[in-house]
């Protein structure tokens, strides 16, 4: 990645963009478009599809007739890898490209954008392409006079809503695998977010996937989203953003269809630090950059900094030493370590988390709005010192780059401060006792729990949450139980 090849790229026009259903671009029934905004600079990038509830519609229409005559299920898992190993081979030669464009939607620094989007995205599909054919159904260990077959089926037409902040990443975790198993699918983008996974899906045509097979429907959540929770049609749905759209789905799905739906909601994630921790200075770097990257906009961040009170205040001062180090400026120079907030919204609503944690009182270390002239959504990573666990900030997710630091003095509090949440996504302990390690591992509630580290767990293992952070599982082989169904035969020899 040459920063002169992200400069030529950076000034390219983007094309005007449409809905991908069925093999074609089409435009919006009505012909609505959405405007694109940049957050770099708070200025027009392009424009996509407005979705309607037709548009969605016949999205679904097309996975449906897809998938029922079996032009993409009835095909030998192996023929279906091919195209999923092309497919990724094209993400990959297009991965700058790709990232660029991401970037310049919704504003993750660069190095990150183009490992944790184009390159996951192909990464992705090929570990699931690779898998599916290595997936055999069981023969019952039945009485002898029966023959029990338990064969693994897909599941049918799948609906996708994914989020704005890792569009790629979090798309392919459901598109690969629901793909691989054989099902069909409709995705609908955030509105901030749409431009990649439309040129992802183009690329799947050129690898050789079937019409009808992937289709992707740009919009407002609220209408083509809508509209998928509560088609008669869809068979599942998966779903990776808010609470508050995670109860609406399901609400969606019981007055409907009753379609299985699982969630990836959102965290409060506890990052426990001992005063035993192996290496302090290790601690502070990596709890920073495990909240701070993506300016925080990143579902497992290690928002909740919990710290035995003995070292609380040299753990404050390295972590606001690490903090400020974070150079956060324009995403595509590749020096950047904390790019753009998403938009003009989210950047709102963290600045108003640290204005009410001064107004309480707070310590706050840094929280400024920054590079106000150039128009773009950027902001200082924020450190609130003392929170308390009534605090807003310290109980809502702030999804951005605030971090809330509160102390503790026994292991058993610890435990209870970071359980008092209504979410269970992930969390971490930094410690040299292992059995306290161990002991925190099966205490905590929370779908992950990091041991000395923060973030960076690979494909091979599952992420998914507990209480209010959803239900079901995204990566691993784990996430093929979401699409693929048993069915018995039992047989009378
Ligand atoms: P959001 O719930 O508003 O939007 C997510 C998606 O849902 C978007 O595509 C949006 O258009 C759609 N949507 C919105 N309203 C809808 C409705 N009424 N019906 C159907 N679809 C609708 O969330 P967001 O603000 O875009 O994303 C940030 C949230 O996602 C954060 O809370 C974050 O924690 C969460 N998140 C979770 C994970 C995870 O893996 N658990 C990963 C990334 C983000």
């Amino acid at each position: 990645m040459s920063q002169s090849d992200i400069e030529t790229l950076r000034t390219q026009p983007v094309a005007v963009f449409d809905h991908l259903i069925d093999g074609q671009s089409v435009p919006a029934s009505d012909g609505q478009r959405m405007t694109v905004i940049s957050p770099l600079d708070g200025r027009p990038l392009t424009s996509c599809a407005r979705g309607t509830i037709a548009d969605a519609d016949a999205a679904i229409t097309a996975a449906r007739r897809a998938f029922d005559d079996g032009r993409w299920s009835g095909l030998a898992p192996a023929a279906r890898k091919k195209v999923l190993l092309k497919w990724a081979d094209l993400i990959e030669a297009q991965a700058l490209d790709l990232a660029v464009l991401g970037v310049r939607e919704n504003g993750t620094e660069i190095g990150m954008a183009l490992k944790a989007e184009p390159l996951s995205a192909a990464a992705t599909l090929r570990y699931y392409a690779e898998a599916i054919d290595k997936l055999p159904g069981e023969i019952a260990p039945t009485d002898p006079a029966f023959l029990g077959l338990v064969h693994r089926e897909p599941v049918g037409v799948v609906a996708a809503i994914v989020p704005w902040n890792f569009p790629l990443m979090i798309g392919a975790w459901k598109f690969a695998p629901a793909l691989a198993a054989g099902c069909t699918m409709v995705l609908k983008p955030a509105e901030t977010a749409s431009l990649t996974l439309l040129r992802v899906a183009q690329l799947a045509v050129e690898a050789g996937m079937p019409p009808g097979v992937f289709n992707v429907v740009t919009g407002a959540g609220s209408v083509v989203g809508a509209r998928l929770a509560e088609s008669m049609d869809v068979d599942v749905l998966v779903f990776t953003g808010s609470g508050a759209t995670g109860r609406r789905l399901l609400e969606a799905a019981a007055r409907s269809n009753l379609k299985r739906v699982y969630l990836e909601l959102g965290g409060k994630s506890p990052n426990i630090i001992f005063a035993d921790a192996p290496d302090l200075d290790e601690a502070a770097k990596v709890s920073a950059q495990g909240i701070f990257r993506n300016s925080g906009q990143v579902c497992i961040a290690g928002s909740r900094i919990l710290v035995e009170r003995s070292i609380h205040a040299a753990f404050v001062e390295k972590l606001a030493a690490q903090a400020a180090e974070i150079r956060v400026g324009d995403p595509l120079d590749s020096q950047t370590q904390a790019g753009a907030v998403n938009s003009e919204r989210q950047l709102r609503q963290n600045l108003e988390f640290v204005a009410e944690a001064r107004a309480a009182g707070r310590t706050v270390i840094g929280g400024a709005r920054l590079r106000e002239e150039t128009g773009g959504y950027y902001m200082a990573p924020a450190i609130i010192a003392d929170a308390q666990p009534d605090d807003r900030v310290f109980r809502d997710e702030v999804f951005g780059p605030v971090v809330t630091v509160t102390a503790f003095d026994t292991e058993a509090e610890a435990v209870a401060l970071a359980n008092d949440t209504t979410f269970g996504l992930a969390a971490a302990v930094w410690t040299s006792n292992l059995s306290r390690a161990h002991r925190m591992v099966r205490k905590i509630r929370a779908g992950l729990v990091h041991v000395n580290t923060y973030g960076g767990s690979d494909l091979t293992v599952p992420l998914g949450g507990v209480k209010q952070s959803g239900n079901g599982h995204d990566k691993s082989l784990h996430a093929f139980d979401k699409y693929l169904d048993l069915k018995t035969a039992w047989v009378k020899l």
